[in-house]
């Protein structure tokens, strides 16, 4: 890991068989129409939004109403970093195997570490991030050729639309459409693995915020595609200070009416936040990642 095999797929679905979730029927996504998913406000919420803890909604506010200029920490930047190289090195793996066809795990290998030269700017990154790129990128190289072997064995006669969904199961940056949600009308799913497995990457530190967001997600996937989403996976990417090693924690999630509630009321909360043109003030505790530190906490 961070990238799935075919193997992590099959475990994964082995948890989640052990994991009942039951969910109310109102609450499914396909009932955006009706209470409680109806969301009352016309304004569109960024789903975005709603990773980030900001118990009084100034967030939506600021971003909404006032359109504040925002800056992202170092943490902020660090994800952001760290989901472009996972979504390119994934569409790297899937476009090798596609036009290049390899001829074993080996030369698939090859042909992706020199594929990371072309595929991203590294002479304009700074040291830390170059780390960043080669530990991700030399991890995506490993993972999927040791997949593209073990399909090869299985037969040398596969379709290559099947062989590559076999070595590279996901689907980075999957699009949805959150408006029958009140959320905004593009939002991408870091990683999807079909039919309904979302999976989303995170490099802050763990909380409710982002299980709430994801909720969310899976609320817009339920309402589009009418597939229920009862599970679904954070992958929590931690790196050490100075970026030369990291360690990946998984973490499987229900989606159930406790977490789907909490979206509801957060999303209603920013959404009357923005529509009001009212500030509701600070919280008591902000947000440590906040990119609007600097606009309300400036010389705390
Ligand atoms: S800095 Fe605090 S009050 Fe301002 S948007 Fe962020 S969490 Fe909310």
């Amino acid at each position: 890991m961070p990238f799935y095999s075919y193997d992590d797929v099959l475990r994964v679905f082995q948890v989640i068989q052990d994991m009942p979730c039951e969910v109310s029927e109102e609450l499914r996504g396909w009932r955006w129409a009706e209470p409680p998913l109806l969301s009352p406000y016309s304004v569109k919420i960024n789903a975005s939004d709603l990773s980030f803890g900001c118990k009084t909604g100034r967030l939506a506010f600021l971003r909404h109403y006032v359109r504040a200029g925002e800056r992202a920490g170092e943490s902020l930047r660090l994800g952001s970093f760290v989901h472009r190289v996972i979504a390119t090195a994934t569409a790297e793996a899937k476009a090798i195997l596609y036009c290049r066809k390899p001829a074993s795990g080996v030369d698939f290998f090859d042909m992706m570490m020199q594929g990371m030269l072309y595929a991203t700017e590294v002479n304009s990154l700074p040291r830390e991030y170059v780390r960043v790129l080669n530990m991700l990128w030399r991890r995506a190289a490993l993972t999927y050729s040791s997949a593209y072997d073990k399909v090869l064995e299985l037969s040398r006669y596969l379709s290559l639309d099947g062989l590559v969904s076999r070595v590279v199961p996901w689907i980075c940056e999957f699009p949805i459409d959150g408006r029958l949600l009140g959320l905004n009308r593009a939002i991408r799913i870091d990683a999807l693995v079909p039919p309904a497995l979302i999976i989303e990457f995170k490099t802050r530190k763990p909380c409710r915020d982002f299980e709430i967001t994801l909720a969310g997600y899976a609320l817009c996937f339920e309402s589009q595609y009418k597939i229920p989403v009862n599970h679904a996976v954070i992958l929590y990417l931690v790196f050490d200070d100075d970026m030369s090693s990291f360690r990946v924690y998984e973490n499987i999630l229900r989606i159930d009416d406790g977490v789907r509630m909490e979206f509801v009321e957060k999303r209603d909360l920013f959404a009357q936040v923005a529509s009001s043109g009212v500030d509701p003030g600070l919280p008591e505790v902000c947000d440590p990642y906040c990119p609007y530190l600097g606009v309300c906490r400036d010389g705390d």
